[in-house]
């Protein structure tokens, strides 16, 4: 059987190897001038490839769509890419969070190992060779139509374009045309693990900040969305970022930004009451210091003036003279300090999109089309993603190795 794969990033590179060493002719059409752009920028140019757990604890970090991932990642889980990678000559770590890295701590080792092997098994790599077009006869596919207007013909076409984030890396969202050409619906794509960008402008100056040990919740008006782990989030000087407020901002992307409402927690490991007996027991003891003094026990010193300001009590009151209402007050803004949402970032900034090909028209167990068949969709083109820690990387290897088994 010959097989077009039209894109040559993380998912149409483990596709095509999958598929020729079942002894099928697969010709690999990418339209950048090398292969996996978009790999050399992952995990910070290092590549976090995988994550080692499987099954639930796999399952429960798939933002968007983990059912319909459930059949792939159980028959091509991460131990297989893990298995996959050695076997190509990548030795690979298993680092905090179980994220999985190359030893050599280089993307380019992935990307260099795909390519060799795929020239052993004789995949004819196309480079500079945009696809245009897929073909079809009588709802079957049956080959592309580049740029150039050359046309391949061929038995079965995978489409493997990615989304529409990092657009320079090549993913500028073909494969929702091709799609919708061809009758898929499409979900809207909007950017998942970005940063939030706010209109407080008491935050302005704290560009830099980095926070530790805290928890971000989210709400649509009244009703709670998602609660993080404790973690570390960053204030960027026009909003937030960092691992807490990526998470949060794939949970919050399709809500209308006026009514998300999010709250800093800075004092997770403690329940109200047993917060408000500690800021008794610091009063007591800084009871002839000021105000400032008493916060500067509580939080970072650029978030002093700030908590001052917003609590509307001057920094150099005496601690003494605090009231009962203003403790009250101070204990309520450190286990929920607002941030007012103006938008998420662009989605050109975003880690992935989320939204794409709709999973109804796909079948789980090959990535095969309902609507045409041996038209083949996997990786960040579908309305699937996960969060941060080698999840990403995952699904695309996982649908990849889903649709090769179908050959
Ligand atoms: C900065 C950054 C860091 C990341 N880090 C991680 C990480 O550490 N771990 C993780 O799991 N995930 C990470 N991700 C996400 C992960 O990289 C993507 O989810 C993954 O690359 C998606 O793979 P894909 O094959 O679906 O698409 P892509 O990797 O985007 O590949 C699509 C390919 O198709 C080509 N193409 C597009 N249209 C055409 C056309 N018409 N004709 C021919 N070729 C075409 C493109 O040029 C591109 O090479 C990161 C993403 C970014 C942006």
């Amino acid at each position: 059987m010959k097989v077009c794969v039209v894109g040559g990033g993380a998912s149409g590179l483990v596709a095509s190897l999958l598929i020729a060493q079942r002894g099928h002719e697969v010709v690999l059409l990418e339209k950048n001038e090398k292969l996996g752009k978009k790999i050399y920028i992952t995990g910070k140019g290092r590549c976090n490839l995988t994550n080692a757990v499987t099954g639930n604890e796999f399952l429960q970090n798939i933002v968007t769509n983990p059912k319909f991932v459930m059949s792939s990642e159980v028959r091509f889980n991460s131990n297989d890419t893990m298995e996959l990678f050695e076997d190509l000559g990548v030795p690979l770590k298993v680092e905090r969070g179980d994220r999985v890295f190359p030893k050599s701590d280089k993307a380019s080792d992935i990307t260099k190992a795909l390519e060799r092997r795929l020239k052993l098994f004789n995949v004819d790599i196309r480079l500079n060779s945009e696809v245009k077009e897929i073909l079809t006869e009588e709802n079957k596919a049956v080959g592309v139509k580049l740029s150039s207007g050359e046309v391949i013909n061929s038995d079965a076409v995978v489409v493997s374009t990615g989304g529409v984030s990092y657009p320079l890396t090549g993913s500028t969202g073909d494969g929702y045309k091709f799609a919708s050409v061809t009758g898929h619906r499409i979900v809207e794509p909007v950017p998942a693990l970005v940063a939030i960008l706010l209109n407080d402008k008491d935050l302005k100056n704290l560009s830099g900040l980095s926070l530790k040990n805290v928890v971000l919740k989210g709400y649509e008006k009244k009703k709670e969305i998602y609660t993080t782990e404790v973690g570390e989030m960053l204030f960027t000087g026009n909003g937030v970022s960092g691992p807490l407020v990526l998470s949060m901002s794939s949970k919050i992307n399709r809500i209308d930004p006026k009514n998300i409402k999010l709250y800093i927690d800075f004092k997770p490991g403690l329940g109200d009451f047993a917060l408000f007996q500690r800021l008794e027991r610091d009063i007591v003891e800084l009871k002839a210091k000021q105000f400032s003094s008493l916060l500067e026990r509580l939080l970072p010193k650029a978030l002093v003036p700030i908590f001052a300001q917003r609590l509307g009590v001057l920094r150099s009151k005496k601690v003494s003279q605090l009231t009962a209402e203003e403790r009250q007050k101070l204990c309520e803004l450190l286990k929920g300090f607002p941030l007012s949402v103006d938008r998420l970032d662009d989605i050109e900034r975003a880690v992935v999109t989320s939204g794409g090909v709709s999973v109804k028209d796909i079948k789980p167990k090959s990535m095969e089309s309902k609507l045409v068949s041996k038209l083949y969709f996997i990786g960040e083109v579908l309305d699937i993603d996960a969060f941060t820690g080698g999840f990403n990387l995952q699904l695309a290897f996982s649908t990849a190795a889903a649709c090769a088994s179908d050959f």
